[in-house]
């Protein structure tokens, strides 16, 4: 596979960046401590499944210590609509005790810090890093990864190897967000099971060698506004 030259990857991301100039995360917070666990919540399940228990939980609860007030059992009448929600609810308290006794109730904007707290992997502290403190990492997740190695644009093995390749190609002035457009892109065009290849912007870029070539019933959702029939067939 052709690797993607750097005028390439800028075009990329430069149309990406057309459909959706100011992406931002579908999964709602209200600040840091939210962020976190919102993102911790989020493994295994959707955004939206998220979002509808999240509604409440954060009317109340906005700080490590207002966590620790409301307890395990007070978590999980908010949180048991989502899978795995038992293990979730122990290591969202067991992160707010730490949160609270050794960083003063504040996320730490610090990489091994946050890896340190219970539910937080190296993917939710690029999240954290990358959408509340604005620093240019890229969390990998099963879009991401699929995106990546289907267009060519950051090939690798694991989600290691493709963070670091998408850390060598993606341009730096569109590092802060190309997180959200590569999840964007993979959650409503680049989908797992059909890809909507004949309304995909980047098609001409992409390498892919199976890309769909009818016109497919479900209209891409975007990059919320991707690809209408004036960029179909590029
Ligand atoms: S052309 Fe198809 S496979 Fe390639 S990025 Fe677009 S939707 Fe994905």
């Amino acid at each position: 596979m052709k690797k993607f030259s750097a005028a390439e990857a800028e075009e990329f991301f430069a149309r990406l960046k057309k459909l959706d100039p100011e992406p931002k995360t579908e999964l709602n917070y209200v600040n840091p401590y939210t962020l976190v666990v919102a993102v911790a919540l989020s493994a295994q399940a959707t955004d939206k499944g998220v979002n509808k228990a999240t509604e409440a939980l954060f009317k109340k609860v906005k700080t490590p210590e207002a966590m620790l007030a409301l307890g395990e059992a007070g978590l999980i009448e908010h949180i048991k609509t989502i899978g795995l929600y038992r293990g979730k609810a122990k290591n969202v308290i067991t992160a707010a005790t730490i949160l609270v006794e050794k960083h003063g109730g504040q996320v730490p904007k610090d990489r091994a810090a946050l890896e340190e707290l219970p539910g937080v992997g190296r993917k939710t502290a690029n999240v954290v890093l990358n959408v509340a403190f604005g620093e240019p990492t890229i969390a990998v997740d099963t879009h991401i990864f699929r995106v990546s190695n289907r267009t060519g644009l950051a090939p690798g093995k694991d989600v290691l190897a493709v963070e670091f390749a998408l850390e060598k190609i993606v341009p730096a002035h569109y590092k802060s967000r190309a997180h959200h457009w590569l999840i964007l892109h993979g959650r409503y065009t680049c989908i797992a099971r059909k890809p909507l290849c004949p309304t995909c912007v980047v098609r001409d870029l992409c390498r892919f060698k199976e890309k769909t070539r009818e016109f497919p019933d479900e209209k891409p959702k975007t990059l919320k506004k991707s690809s209408g029939a004036k960029t179909a067939r590029r």
